[in-house]
């Protein structure tokens, strides 16, 4: 998940970083009485999930509050790099003497956590990395030590940069190392990490992303992951099923997330194009089955559904009675292809094969399955 700008700031705060004052306005006149609040001069950004939002006009710094309500009034409402601005956040504007770069970021291929540091910020990371690979500091540090400020202050000193205090960057990293490892962070990035006139540092931008499976031991977070949910990713959870929101027209839903990708693949080897994909995992019971078929053929737009379900010791007929009671509650003629194998699979074959729309495939090979399905919606 990625944590809104807002809320990030919050969170790095907490662990000593400093952030500029200021809040989340929802309406023009809400924007300039948090910028009268902050003395006036102040800077509104569009609260969007993406980067680049200074090039494309979302970051305005105004000189006065009324300079703010026409800012937020531009923004609010509005679309910006394809999202929908329903919220800025209002700051105290920073007199900024230079603009740093400062990144922690889990290393998927080495396992290490990578520190970085550019000391050409401001701009967008990755045109800084293509220009010039050694704009670039990169240090990388085992997950779960400690880091001593002494070890970065020597790395950083590598970099032949004056008028930059590197104690006091070195202490700002060290402590962005802590906040990301207690926040279990994908990634925090400082974009610009602010020299401001009086010579502290600044976190000027903060994107923070998060591991979706450490968010049971982050209170603050788990609330606001709930609410980054769509209500159908919500229901799926509380079913107990993954879901992956694609967009085709072919609804999937398989037992474990291997013979789920194997039917995505042969779907699209058939030219078909599979709309949402749903693991039920290995608890196969009638409630679960029934709900993950009635979520999965919710929008109208999915035309058909494959299900492919190998049940081992589960009792399938539990299954084809989800699959039945979720009939019952599914709109349209749409044709809905089975693979049902593993305890009892002979008494839910028969009990499927009476309903009208489903088709029971009664051999091993998906490719079966598929097949069936391309035949029955060309
Ligand atoms: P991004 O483009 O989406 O990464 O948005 P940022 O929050 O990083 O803002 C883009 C740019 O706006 C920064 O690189 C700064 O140059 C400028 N900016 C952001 N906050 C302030 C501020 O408080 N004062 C001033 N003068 N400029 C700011
Ligand atoms: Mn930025």
């Amino acid at each position: 998940m990625i944590v809104p700008e807002d809320q990030a700031k919050r969170l790095v705060a907490r662990c000593g970083l400093q952030t500029p004052p200021g809040r989340v306005a929802q309406m023009p006149d809400e924007a300039a009485a948090i910028a009268h609040e902050l003395g006036g001069v102040s800077v509104v950004k569009a609260l969007i999930p993406v980067g680049g939002r200074g090039k494309a006009g979302g970051v305005k710094v105004c000189g006065s509050v009324e300079a703010v309500r026409d800012a937020a009034r531009a923004l609010l409402g509005h679309e910006l790099l394809g999202h929908p601005v329903t919220r800025v956040l209002v700051e105290k504007a920073m007199p900024i003497a230079q603009e740093i770069y400062a990144g922690v970021v889990a290393n998927s291929a080495t396992g290490m956590i990578d520190l970085m540091v550019s000391f050409s910020g401001g701009v967008e990371i990755e045109s800084t990395a293509q220009h010039d690979r050694k704009a670039i500091l990169r240090m990388a540090v085992e997950p779960g030590s400690v880091l001593p400020v002494h070890r970065v202050y020597s790395w950083l000193r590598q970099a032949n940069v004056e008028r930059v205090d590197l104690a006091a960057l070195a202490d700002v990293l060290v402590k962005l190392y802590r906040a990301s490892a207690d926040l279990d962070a994908i990634l925090l990035e400082i974009n610009p990490l602010a020299i401001i006139q009086d010579g502290s540092l600044v976190l000027l931008d903060c994107k923070l992303e998060v591991d979706d499976n450490g968010l049971i031991r982050q209170p603050g977070l788990a609330e606001l992951y709930q609410a980054s949910l769509s209500p159908r990713e919500r229901r799926a959870r509380e079913l107990g099923v993954s879901f992956v929101p694609l967009d085709g027209d072919i609804g999937v839903i398989a037992s474990g997330a291997g013979l789920g990708m194997a039917t995505l693949d042969l779907l699209k080897q058939k030219g078909l194009s599979p709309a949402d994909f749903l693991d039920t995992g290995g608890g196969i019971s009638e409630p679960l089955v029934k709900g993950a078929l009635e979520l999965i053929m919710e929008p109208q737009e999915v035309r058909a559904a494959i299900i492919n379900l190998y049940g081992g010791i589960n009792r399938m007929l539990e299954a084809s009675k989800g699959i039945v009671a979720a009939l019952k509650n599914i709109r349209g003629n749409r044709p809905i292809v089975i693979k049902i194998l593993g305890n009892q699979q002979e008494e839910a074959w028969a009990m499927l094969e009476r309903e009208p729309n489903v088709h029971v495939i009664r051999v091993v090979q998906t490719e079966a399955a598929v097949a069936k399905l391309a035949e029955l919606v060309k």
